[in-house]
């Protein structure tokens, strides 16, 4: 499959739609998933137009795997989660649902399921607040 490049994340990297962004820089962009599994899931994407990690170069592999680390030391700060999951899918087999790669970093709380994937919308001004929380502790 041929990347789309009207993709709801192109989209969202080009400031075409919104989204409740938490961190970017010159290669990568990090925003709340808007149906969380958990409060504080975070999306971590490249600048670059790669569908999945079999056409993602691998500098800008380099520099998704550098801000999750950082997405994921703020979201356990400022969740106080007790652990968190690093997970990425690619293709509709293995559950990709948007094509331009992306990685969920996602807190996982003691004894709480996880949510479904992609399954319910939270509501704006929740994400809003988390979003905040997460600036607020994203390491220097
Ligand atoms: P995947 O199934 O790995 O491709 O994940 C796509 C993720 O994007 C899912 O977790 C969705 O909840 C999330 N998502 C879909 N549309 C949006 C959007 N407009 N803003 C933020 N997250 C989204």
């Amino acid at each position: 499959m041929a990347y789309d490049p009207n993709n709801i994340f192109a989209r969202i990297l080009r400031g075409e739609i919104p989204a409740w962004r938490v961190y970017e820089d010159e290669r990568t962009l990090a925003f709340m998933d808007a149906m969380p599994q958990s409060d504080g899931h975070t999306l971590v994407l490249p600048k670059s137009p790669a569908e999945n990690i079999f056409d993602l170069d691998p500098a800008m592999a380099a520099a998704v795997i550098q801000t999750g680390q950082q997405a994921a030391h703020a979201v356990r700060q400022a969740f106080k989660a007790d652990g968190v999951m690093l997970v990425q899918y690619n293709g509709p087999v293995a559950g990709q649902t948007v094509f331009h790669f992306h990685l969920h970093v996602v807190p996982r709380y003691a004894g709480i399921p996880l949510l479904g994937h992609a399954r319910s919308m939270a509501e704006g001004a929740v994400l809003e607040e988390h979003a905040r929380r997460i600036r607020a502790a994203w390491p220097a």
